[in-house]
């Protein structure tokens, strides 16, 4: 039969991107960022970037409204994409200054690093799964962020090649802090990591110092999709 019932179309139209940002997204980011910096998010420099990317770009949603909710969504491969406010957290933890060199764990749909390079530092992010670092490839709205360098790896290896880094954020739930990442860190670096292995996680922040002691402060609790050894796909 050649029609396509009511069913078959709506799956068809949640799996298509809008790559359209009127006035309607515009303010609904409005709305979005007044939220966040609500909920305690102060560093403007932060709400600028959320408020500048389209974040109904970085979804596979018919619903583009969804995408200014502050909520977690679900991406491809059973991953998702940060609830709002938790990247905002994240990216303020970082203390960012610009032109500084930061490493991202767990690229998937690039909604991160993006906030990351509208604050005008070199993003370097890796991504473990496969089909996610090669939708993002794919993916046209990232050709404007000529500072983010994407890598298909395991996080827990980082990237000595690029190493040392300024800063180092996990966006994934890291059962422990990984070794090799502390290695790559400056002295004085600063790491941003949701630590815990159950459903939630405390987000620490991890400073090292001279002579590489390093001094953690303790934040909020947050619940992230695991950090996973190794890589998938080929
Ligand atoms: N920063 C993302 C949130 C991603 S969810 C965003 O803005 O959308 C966590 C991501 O970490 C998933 O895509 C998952 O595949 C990835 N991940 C998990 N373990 C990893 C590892 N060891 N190395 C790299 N990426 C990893």
């Amino acid at each position: 039969m050649g029609c396509v019932n009511i069913s078959q179309s709506n799956y068809l139209a949640a799996f298509m991107r809008i790559f359209e940002d009127n006035y309607r997204h515009k303010g609904m980011r409005k709305q979005l960022v007044d939220g966040i910096r609500q909920k305690g998010i102060s560093d403007d420099r932060v709400l600028q970037a959320i408020l500048h990317i389209p974040r109904h770009f970085f979804m596979d949603s018919a619903f583009d409204k969804i995408a200014y909710e502050d909520r977690a969504f679900p991406i491809a491969e059973g991953q998702t994409i940060s609830q709002p406010y938790t990247v905002a957290y994240q990216t303020q933890l970082l203390e960012l200054k610009p032109f500084e060199k930061v490493l991202e764990i767990g690229t998937g749909s690039a909604y991160q690093a993006c906030v990351l390079a509208e604050m005008g530092v070199q993003v370097f992010t890796i991504e473990r799964q496969r089909n996610l670092f090669d939708q993002n490839k794919n993916f046209p709205f990232l050709k404007k962020y000529t500072n983010i360098k994407f890598f298909y790896g395991d996080g827990y290896e980082g990237l000595p090649t690029y190493a040392p880094f300024d800063k180092i954020i996990i966006t994934a739930a890291a059962p422990l802090v990984p070794p090799k990442l502390i290695e790559q860190l400056k002295i004085e670096g600063k790491m941003v990591i949701p630590l815990g292995d159950g459903k939630v996680q405390r987000m620490l922040r991890i400073t090292k110092q001279e002579g590489g002691i390093l001094k953690e402060e303790e934040f909020d609790n947050f619940s992230f999709v695991p950090m996973l050894q190794g890589r998938k796909g080929s």
